[in-house]
Protein backbone atom coordinates (compact mmCIF):
# COMPACT_ATOMS: atom_id res chain seq x y z
CA UNK A 1 0.00 0.00 0.00
CA UNK A 2 1.32 3.42 -0.80
CA UNK A 3 0.11 5.40 2.09
CA UNK A 4 1.77 2.71 4.49
CA UNK A 5 5.44 2.65 2.29
CA UNK A 6 5.17 6.37 2.56
CA UNK A 7 4.41 6.27 6.47
CA UNK A 8 7.56 3.93 7.12
CA UNK A 9 9.70 6.28 4.60
CA UNK A 10 9.22 9.42 6.96
CA UNK A 11 9.64 7.05 10.19
CA UNK A 12 13.09 6.21 8.93
CA UNK A 13 13.81 9.91 7.97
CA UNK A 14 12.35 11.42 11.18
CA UNK A 15 15.07 9.40 13.30
CA UNK A 16 18.38 9.64 11.19
CA UNK A 17 21.74 7.89 12.48
CA UNK A 18 23.75 9.69 14.81
CA UNK A 19 26.32 11.92 12.59
CA UNK A 20 29.68 10.91 13.17
CA UNK A 21 32.73 12.26 11.86
CA UNK A 22 35.30 10.51 9.66
CA UNK A 23 37.52 10.02 12.49
CA UNK A 24 34.96 9.09 15.12
CA UNK A 25 34.11 6.66 12.33
CA UNK A 26 36.93 5.17 11.80
CA UNK A 27 37.77 4.82 15.43
CA UNK A 28 34.48 3.48 16.11
CA UNK A 29 34.70 0.71 12.75
CA UNK A 30 38.91 -0.71 14.21
CA UNK A 31 37.07 -0.81 18.02
CA UNK A 32 34.19 -2.69 16.44
CA UNK A 33 33.96 -3.32 12.72
CA UNK A 34 31.97 -6.54 13.29
CA UNK A 35 28.98 -5.22 14.96
CA UNK A 36 29.35 -1.87 12.53
CA UNK A 37 29.13 -4.03 9.17
CA UNK A 38 26.01 -6.17 10.97
CA UNK A 39 24.46 -2.85 11.40
CA UNK A 40 25.32 -1.76 8.21
CA UNK A 41 23.99 -4.72 6.34
CA UNK A 42 20.30 -4.72 8.23
CA UNK A 43 20.10 -1.14 6.96
CA UNK A 44 20.90 -1.86 3.74
CA UNK A 45 18.02 -4.88 3.83
CA UNK A 46 15.42 -2.83 5.74
CA UNK A 47 16.55 -0.09 2.57
CA UNK A 48 16.23 -2.99 -0.21
CA UNK A 49 12.63 -4.01 1.51
CA UNK A 50 11.52 -0.54 1.23
CA UNK A 51 12.53 0.08 -2.43
CA UNK A 52 10.89 -3.32 -3.27
CA UNK A 53 7.28 -2.08 -1.55
CA UNK A 54 7.28 1.16 -3.74
CA UNK A 55 8.28 -0.39 -6.98
CA UNK A 56 5.27 -2.72 -6.13
CA UNK A 57 3.31 -0.19 -4.94
CA UNK A 58 3.99 1.82 -7.77
CA UNK A 59 3.15 -1.24 -10.42
CA UNK A 60 -0.19 -1.66 -8.93
CA UNK A 61 -0.87 2.27 -8.97
CA UNK A 62 -0.01 1.93 -13.03
CA UNK A 63 -2.15 -1.22 -13.40
CA UNK A 64 -4.90 0.83 -11.44
CA UNK A 65 -4.79 3.96 -13.57
CA UNK A 66 -4.21 2.28 -17.14
CA UNK A 67 -7.46 0.05 -16.09
CA UNK A 68 -9.55 2.96 -15.13
CA UNK A 69 -8.49 4.72 -18.36
CA UNK A 70 -9.81 1.45 -20.31
CA UNK A 71 -12.94 1.80 -18.50
CA UNK A 72 -13.32 5.32 -19.45
CA UNK A 73 -12.83 4.82 -23.48
CA UNK A 74 -15.08 1.81 -22.93
CA UNK A 75 -17.94 3.89 -21.63
CA UNK A 76 -16.87 6.85 -24.11
CA UNK A 77 -17.37 4.05 -27.13
CA UNK A 78 -20.44 2.32 -25.69
CA UNK A 79 -22.17 5.76 -25.75
CA UNK A 80 -20.59 6.61 -29.24
CA UNK A 81 -21.88 3.28 -30.39
CA UNK A 82 -25.59 4.06 -29.55
CA UNK A 83 -26.23 6.71 -32.13
CA UNK A 84 -25.10 5.10 -35.31
CA UNK A 85 -27.06 1.91 -33.96
CA UNK A 86 -30.31 3.72 -33.38
CA UNK A 87 -29.81 4.73 -37.47
CA UNK A 88 -29.07 1.24 -38.25
CA UNK A 89 -32.52 0.44 -37.05
CA UNK A 90 -34.30 2.98 -38.30
CA UNK A 91 -32.60 2.34 -41.73
CA UNK A 92 -33.57 -1.60 -41.06
CA UNK A 93 -37.45 -0.88 -40.55
CA UNK A 94 -37.18 1.49 -43.73
CA UNK A 95 -35.87 -1.35 -45.69
CA UNK A 96 -38.52 -3.73 -44.82
CA UNK A 97 -41.33 -1.33 -45.92
CA UNK A 98 -40.18 -0.89 -49.44
CA UNK A 99 -40.21 -4.99 -50.07
CA UNK A 100 -41.65 -7.94 -48.03
CA UNK A 101 -40.74 -10.85 -49.80
CA UNK A 102 -40.84 -13.80 -46.82
CA UNK A 103 -36.67 -13.98 -47.17
CA UNK A 104 -36.29 -10.49 -46.94
CA UNK A 105 -38.66 -10.32 -43.68
CA UNK A 106 -36.54 -13.15 -41.58
CA UNK A 107 -33.05 -10.98 -42.57
CA UNK A 108 -34.95 -8.15 -41.41
CA UNK A 109 -35.89 -10.13 -38.45
CA UNK A 110 -32.25 -11.17 -37.53
CA UNK A 111 -30.99 -8.30 -37.89
CA UNK A 112 -33.58 -5.77 -35.90
CA UNK A 113 -33.14 -8.65 -32.99
CA UNK A 114 -29.08 -8.08 -32.76
CA UNK A 115 -29.60 -4.20 -33.30
CA UNK A 116 -31.75 -4.27 -30.31
CA UNK A 117 -29.56 -6.86 -28.05
CA UNK A 118 -26.11 -4.49 -28.96
CA UNK A 119 -28.13 -1.68 -27.50
CA UNK A 120 -29.27 -3.57 -24.44
CA UNK A 121 -25.83 -4.62 -23.84
CA UNK A 122 -24.49 -0.93 -24.35
CA UNK A 123 -27.18 0.21 -22.15
CA UNK A 124 -26.31 -2.31 -19.57
CA UNK A 125 -23.07 -1.57 -19.46
CA UNK A 126 -23.45 2.43 -19.60
CA UNK A 127 -25.86 2.19 -16.56
CA UNK A 128 -23.11 0.20 -14.55
CA UNK A 129 -21.19 3.48 -14.23
CA UNK A 130 -24.31 5.78 -13.90
CA UNK A 131 -26.18 3.61 -11.41
CA UNK A 132 -27.44 7.00 -9.38
CA UNK A 133 -28.42 9.48 -11.74
CA UNK A 134 -31.72 10.78 -12.88
CA UNK A 135 -34.59 12.17 -10.79
CA UNK A 136 -35.74 10.64 -7.66
CA UNK A 137 -40.13 10.68 -7.49
CA UNK A 138 -42.76 8.18 -5.43
CA UNK A 139 -42.99 5.11 -7.59
CA UNK A 140 -45.67 2.19 -7.74
CA UNK A 141 -43.75 -1.08 -7.18
CA UNK A 142 -47.04 -2.54 -9.04
CA UNK A 143 -46.99 -0.03 -11.52
CA UNK A 144 -43.40 -0.66 -12.36
CA UNK A 145 -44.30 -4.95 -12.52
CA UNK A 146 -47.00 -3.78 -15.05
CA UNK A 147 -45.09 -1.83 -17.54
CA UNK A 148 -42.35 -4.80 -18.02
CA UNK A 149 -45.55 -7.22 -18.21
CA UNK A 150 -46.35 -5.28 -20.98
CA UNK A 151 -43.09 -5.07 -22.59
CA UNK A 152 -42.52 -8.42 -22.68
CA UNK A 153 -46.05 -9.33 -23.08
CA UNK A 154 -45.53 -11.75 -26.52
CA UNK A 155 -43.00 -13.81 -24.92
CA UNK A 156 -44.85 -14.17 -21.85
CA UNK A 157 -48.30 -15.84 -24.13
CA UNK A 158 -45.32 -17.35 -26.61
CA UNK A 159 -44.13 -19.53 -23.76
CA UNK A 160 -47.32 -20.40 -21.78
CA UNK A 161 -46.87 -18.37 -18.60
CA UNK A 162 -49.72 -18.06 -15.83
CA UNK A 163 -49.37 -14.85 -14.19
CA UNK A 164 -49.85 -14.48 -10.44
CA UNK A 165 -49.21 -10.88 -9.45
CA UNK A 166 -50.72 -7.85 -7.45
CA UNK A 167 -53.02 -5.47 -9.11
CA UNK A 168 -53.87 -2.90 -6.61
CA UNK A 169 -52.03 0.05 -7.59
CA UNK A 170 -50.88 2.76 -4.99
CA UNK A 171 -50.12 -0.23 -2.30
CA UNK A 172 -46.78 -0.42 -2.38
CA UNK A 173 -44.81 2.51 -3.25
CA UNK A 174 -41.21 3.87 -2.62
CA UNK A 175 -38.92 6.53 -3.79
CA UNK A 176 -36.57 6.30 -6.02
CA UNK A 177 -35.25 6.49 -10.02
CA UNK A 178 -38.29 4.65 -11.76
CA UNK A 179 -36.01 3.75 -14.68
CA UNK A 180 -33.52 2.14 -12.84
CA UNK A 181 -36.41 -0.04 -10.56
CA UNK A 182 -37.75 -0.50 -14.07
CA UNK A 183 -34.47 -2.12 -15.05
CA UNK A 184 -34.17 -4.35 -12.10
CA UNK A 185 -37.58 -5.70 -12.41
CA UNK A 186 -37.29 -6.00 -16.29
CA UNK A 187 -34.24 -8.14 -15.52
CA UNK A 188 -35.91 -10.75 -13.10
CA UNK A 189 -38.95 -10.84 -15.07
CA UNK A 190 -37.22 -11.59 -17.83
CA UNK A 191 -35.02 -14.32 -16.36
CA UNK A 192 -37.80 -15.91 -14.96
CA UNK A 193 -39.93 -16.31 -17.86
CA UNK A 194 -36.54 -17.61 -19.83
CA UNK A 195 -36.00 -19.90 -17.17
CA UNK A 196 -39.58 -21.87 -18.31
CA UNK A 197 -39.44 -22.19 -21.77
CA UNK A 198 -42.32 -24.98 -21.49
CA UNK A 199 -44.54 -22.57 -19.50
CA UNK A 200 -44.97 -22.17 -16.03
CA UNK A 201 -45.96 -19.94 -13.40
CA UNK A 202 -44.33 -16.50 -12.64
CA UNK A 203 -45.23 -15.20 -9.80
CA UNK A 204 -44.64 -11.74 -7.87
CA UNK A 205 -45.18 -11.14 -4.55
CA UNK A 206 -44.54 -7.93 -2.46
CA UNK A 207 -44.42 -8.61 1.32
CA UNK A 208 -42.70 -6.47 4.10
CA UNK A 209 -41.01 -6.83 7.11
CA UNK A 210 -40.99 -4.31 10.18
CA UNK A 211 -37.99 -2.00 8.33
CA UNK A 212 -37.97 -4.03 4.35
CA UNK A 213 -40.38 -4.39 1.28
CA UNK A 214 -39.66 -7.36 -0.33
CA UNK A 215 -40.68 -7.69 -4.01
CA UNK A 216 -40.46 -11.27 -4.81
CA UNK A 217 -39.94 -12.69 -7.98
CA UNK A 218 -40.60 -16.39 -8.72
CA UNK A 219 -40.39 -18.99 -11.31
CA UNK A 220 -41.55 -22.79 -11.48
CA UNK A 221 -38.14 -23.36 -14.13
CA UNK A 222 -35.24 -25.94 -13.66
CA UNK A 223 -33.86 -23.20 -10.66
CA UNK A 224 -30.53 -22.15 -9.98
CA UNK A 225 -27.54 -24.25 -11.56
CA UNK A 226 -25.15 -24.92 -7.69
CA UNK A 227 -22.00 -23.03 -8.39
CA UNK A 228 -23.62 -20.13 -10.56
CA UNK A 229 -22.00 -17.03 -9.85
CA UNK A 230 -25.58 -14.90 -10.83
CA UNK A 231 -24.26 -11.69 -9.87
CA UNK A 232 -20.62 -11.57 -11.52
CA UNK A 233 -20.54 -9.69 -14.79
CA UNK A 234 -20.65 -11.97 -17.58
CA UNK A 235 -21.91 -15.05 -16.10
CA UNK A 236 -24.61 -16.69 -18.26
CA UNK A 237 -25.53 -19.89 -19.07
CA UNK A 238 -27.85 -19.12 -22.30
CA UNK A 239 -26.18 -19.24 -25.02
CA UNK A 240 -27.80 -15.55 -26.07
CA UNK A 241 -26.87 -14.63 -22.89
CA UNK A 242 -24.81 -11.45 -21.78
CA UNK A 243 -24.32 -11.78 -18.07
CA UNK A 244 -25.11 -8.41 -17.43
CA UNK A 245 -28.80 -8.09 -16.13
CA UNK A 246 -28.05 -9.44 -12.60
CA UNK A 247 -25.31 -7.71 -12.31
CA UNK A 248 -26.25 -4.32 -13.19
CA UNK A 249 -29.43 -4.80 -11.14
CA UNK A 250 -27.06 -5.54 -7.71
CA UNK A 251 -25.34 -2.30 -8.48
CA UNK A 252 -28.51 -0.80 -8.64
CA UNK A 253 -30.13 -2.53 -5.46
CA UNK A 254 -26.75 -1.33 -4.16
CA UNK A 255 -26.87 2.51 -4.47
CA UNK A 256 -30.36 2.31 -2.80
CA UNK A 257 -28.93 0.45 0.01
CA UNK A 258 -31.22 -2.55 -1.18
CA UNK A 259 -30.29 -5.97 -1.22
CA UNK A 260 -30.78 -8.30 -4.19
CA UNK A 261 -30.30 -12.34 -3.84
CA UNK A 262 -32.17 -15.26 -4.93
CA UNK A 263 -32.91 -19.32 -3.69
CA UNK A 264 -34.12 -22.26 -5.36
CA UNK A 265 -37.70 -23.16 -4.38
CA UNK A 266 -38.71 -26.40 -2.36
CA UNK A 267 -41.46 -27.14 -5.27
CA UNK A 268 -38.54 -26.45 -7.86
CA UNK A 269 -37.80 -22.63 -9.89
CA UNK A 270 -36.35 -19.62 -8.16
CA UNK A 271 -37.24 -16.50 -6.02
CA UNK A 272 -35.06 -13.47 -6.81
CA UNK A 273 -35.64 -11.06 -3.41
CA UNK A 274 -35.28 -7.30 -3.48
CA UNK A 275 -35.25 -6.17 -0.55
CA UNK A 276 -35.49 -2.40 0.24
CA UNK A 277 -35.42 -0.32 2.82
CA UNK A 278 -39.00 1.39 3.93
CA UNK A 279 -39.17 4.90 3.78
CA UNK A 280 -39.09 6.71 6.87
CA UNK A 281 -42.05 8.63 7.98
P1 LIG B 1 -28.24 -13.45 -18.84
O1 LIG B 1 -29.75 -13.48 -18.66
O2 LIG B 1 -27.82 -12.66 -20.02
O3 LIG B 1 -27.61 -14.81 -18.80
P2 LIG B 1 -28.18 -12.45 -16.12
O4 LIG B 1 -27.12 -11.69 -15.39
O5 LIG B 1 -29.53 -11.84 -16.13
O6 LIG B 1 -27.63 -12.65 -17.60
O7 LIG B 1 -28.30 -13.91 -15.51
C1 LIG B 1 -27.11 -14.66 -15.29
C2 LIG B 1 -27.42 -16.13 -15.12
O8 LIG B 1 -28.14 -16.34 -13.92
C3 LIG B 1 -28.30 -16.75 -16.21
O9 LIG B 1 -27.57 -17.08 -17.36
C4 LIG B 1 -28.83 -17.99 -15.47
O10 LIG B 1 -27.86 -19.02 -15.46
C5 LIG B 1 -28.96 -17.50 -14.03
N1 LIG B 1 -30.36 -17.12 -13.73
C6 LIG B 1 -30.89 -15.88 -13.72
N2 LIG B 1 -32.19 -15.92 -13.42
C7 LIG B 1 -32.52 -17.21 -13.24
C8 LIG B 1 -33.74 -17.90 -12.90
N3 LIG B 1 -34.90 -17.25 -12.70
N4 LIG B 1 -33.68 -19.26 -12.79
C9 LIG B 1 -32.52 -19.92 -12.97
N5 LIG B 1 -31.35 -19.34 -13.29
C10 LIG B 1 -31.33 -17.99 -13.42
Amino acid sequence: EPTKVLSEIELCLSKPPPVLSLDEWKTAAAENSSELADLLQKRIETLDGTVTQLRQAQAGLIATERIAATGRMGLALAHELLNPLAAALGAIELLNSVSTTPKRKQYHDIAVHEVQRASRIINGLLSIHAPSSGERSTIDIVAIVQDVLLLLDKQISHANIVLEVPTELNDHVTVGIYALFYQVLFNLILNAIEAMPCGGTLTVAINYTTTTMLVQVMDTGGGIKAGSQLFEPLFTTKSDGHGLGLYVARLIAEAYDAHLYAENNASGGATFIFELPLLQP
